[in-house]
């Protein structure tokens, strides 16, 4: 238990989350397995966030970390914007917000997901050459005009990154050489130029890394503003802020970022002098928000190891199975709800409910002593839980969500 997220309490012996007992909100679902997501903590985790960054900068919620009806609704009006990554998102997005306050990056949108996002005036991030006369025939098409910033794939990465967007070849925006041919040809078609957009990196814990590829991210678009149509109103230059998921972690330091971009910002060139600058985040803004709750079906020993078989598993947390984009399995903080106060005395393995060895929540992790019926919580589970999982394998169903 050494390195639970803050935010969750002790209720009757339970863990609480925002204010009741774990059991509580088992009752509200009905069944486990569930995720309960506590808004107040993205309330504020945004609002700390905003107080460390410098004023202007805007804060987009990439919406791919955590798509809940719900919980779009509830963090729409505390950032900026949404990034969106396919035509499903889109849609959703706009149940929620205005289309101008939406942009959408991903390599391969299909025509009808550029109509849909054209149609709405969301700002395109125009990933290839291609894409951008598809858009802008389609635009014609439709009498809109076509809102869009082109996204550049960095010829740098952001180092110690968890997932690595940048630096070499990618299927993510255009290479930097290309951007001036990309620019003119926009000019040509007569696009209402918005900014540029470049992601270099995720789940990065590093604020010396996050603070270099900000730095590169602004000189780059400096040196690319002068072939742009327009001056840049807007620049995405991406997010990639981590979460310490695992023991020996340690928090990024968002003061130092802050700092350091506020620096970076006032130094600008004049090619940049109007321009707003935006992050993206989606781990960052959600995922210490949410716990899985899945409750012990079965009890066993083998060979002298000790498993506690879950309701749960990949299915629902594939990430915290170790799954999803990590190259070393390690456990996510983990804790036995029903007897949050209670010692920990025993190490056990929590596995799944799947029949595959792929099945593991947590890998020798010390415990109370646990029983049949007791209800486990997996941390850390906000982000690319639910969403990220693949629901339907061996036909158990979808975990019900909560927002608290
Ligand atoms: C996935 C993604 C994000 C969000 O990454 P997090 O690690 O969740 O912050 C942001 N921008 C782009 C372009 C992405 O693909």
């Amino acid at each position: 238990m050494t390195h639970i997220p803050p935010g969750f309490s002790t209720i009757d012996g339970e863990l609480g989350i925002a204010g009741r007992k774990a059991s509580d909100w088992v009752g509200q679902a009905g069944d486990t397995p569930l995720f309960v997501y506590d808004r107040e903590l993205i309330r504020q985790r945004i609002s700390t966030l905003r107080s460390l960054l410098p004023p202007n900068i805007a804060i987009h919620y990439a919406i791919k970390a955590n798509p809940l009806p719900e919980l779009l609704r509830w963090i729409a009006p505390l950032v900026d914007g949404f990034d969106v990554a396919s035509g499903g998102e889109l849609r959703r997005s706009l149940e929620v917000i205005d289309g101008r306050r939406i942009s959408f990056a991903g390599p391969g949108k299909r025509d009808v997901d550029l109509q849909a996002a054209i149609a709405a005036e969301a700002t395109l991030n125009i990933e290839s050459a291609g894409e951008l006369e598809r858009a802008a025939t389609i635009a014609r098409l439709i009498g809109k005009p076509l809102h869009a910033a082109l996204r550049i794939n960095p010829p740098f990465e952001m180092k110690a990154s968890g997932m690595r967007m940048g630096g070499g070849a990618r299927p993510f925006g255009v290479d930097a050489q290309q951007a001036p041919d990309i620019l003119q040809r926009m000019k040509q078609l007569g696009v209402a130029f918005e900014g540029f957009h470049i992601f270099a990196g995720s789940q990065n814990l590093s604020a010396a890394a996050v603070i270099e590829a900000q730095g590169r991210t602004i000189d780059l678009v400096a040196d690319l503003a002068q072939f742009a149509p327009r001056p840049p109103a807007l620049v995405n230059i991406g997010g990639g802020f981590g979460l310490p998921y695992f023991p020996g972690d340690t928090p990024l330091d968002i003061r130092a970022v802050g700092e350091a971009l506020g620096e970076r910002i006032a130094a600008r060139p004049d090619s940049l002098s109007g321009t707003r600058f935006a992050l993206e985040l989606g781990r960052y803004l959600v995922g210490e928000a949410g716990v899985y709750l899945t409750r012990v079906v079965d009890r066993k020993v083998s060979q002298g190891e000790t498993f506690l078989v879950v309701d749960g598993g990949l299915h629902h947390q594939l990430a915290a199975s170790g799954n999803f984009g990590t190259v070393i399995r390690r456990n996510y903080p983990l804790a036995n709800a029903s007897r949050y106060d209670a010692v920990d005395v025993e190490q056990v393995n929590v596995v799944g409910c799947l029949c595959t060895p792929l099945d593991r929540l947590g890998e020798q992790v010390t415990l109370p002593v646990s029983q049949v019926g007791d209800l486990i919580a997996v941390f850390m589970a906000g982000a690319y839980g639910a969403t990220a999982s693949p629901s339907g394998f061996l036909g158990h169903g979808p975990a019900a969500e909560i927002l608290a």
